[in-house]
């Protein structure tokens, strides 16, 4: 039996806006890009299933609590709605905690692809940062960097960083990914 096809997706300037150098907190303040209900669809037409893994750390930082994250994530949730995320997993942690689930570490990934018996050949990672684009890789998956909020920096930043495919936007990342995995789709 094949297993699961999965996007993983990072949250904040991914899915959402994001604002650089500022931690989202309040549930009121939760905006996806408008191209991402178009490209949930998409790819829910080509069969995909979606996660989303996110570092957290103004937990570790104290500057919001796991609950202030979780109101955060059922809006999102509501937003993205007829999408469905079948699961949010997320790193609590500071940098300087040293803990083993910061993306890039695999470690939230690798739970998700045992959990729901996902097929890493078969999956995408699209994120906006370097941490997005080596955690898809650490896993096997396919990696695609979006150039919204650090994606343009990051790419600059760390020439030797390559992502299979770099997309302006959620919509194109979808587009790519609908392409490149051969799945039947209108589009
Ligand atoms: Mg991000
Ligand atoms: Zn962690």
């Amino acid at each position: 039996m094949k297993g699961l096809k999965a996007v993983f997706l990072d949250r904040d300037g991914t899915i959402i806006h994001e604002k650089p150098g500022t931690y989202l907190s309040d549930p009121a303040r939760v905006k996806p890009y408008q191209s991402a209900a178009a490209a949930f669809k998409l790819l829910q037409q080509c069969g995909f299933k979606f996660f989303i893994v996110s570092n957290q750390s103004g937990i570790g930082r104290g500057y919001f609590t796991e609950k202030e994250v979780n109101a955060v994530h059922a809006r999102l949730l509501k937003l993205l709605k007829p999408a469905v995320i079948e699961e949010i997993v997320f790193c609590p942690h500071a940098p300087e905690q040293n803990c083993t689930c910061r993306k890039p570490q695999p470690k939230l990934g690798l739970k998700l692809i045992k959990k729901y018996r996902i097929d890493p050949s078969r999956s995408y990672m699209i994120g906006d940062k370097k941490a997005d684009v080596e955690f898809g890789h650490a896993l096997g998956f396919k990696s695609v960097l979006v150039t919204t909020a650090n994606g343009k920096n990051h790419l600059k930043k760390y020439p030797d960083l390559k992502p299979e495919k770099v997309a302006s936007n959620l919509l194109n990342a979808a587009r790519f990914i609908a392409k490149d995995s051969g799945a039947a789709y209108e589009a």
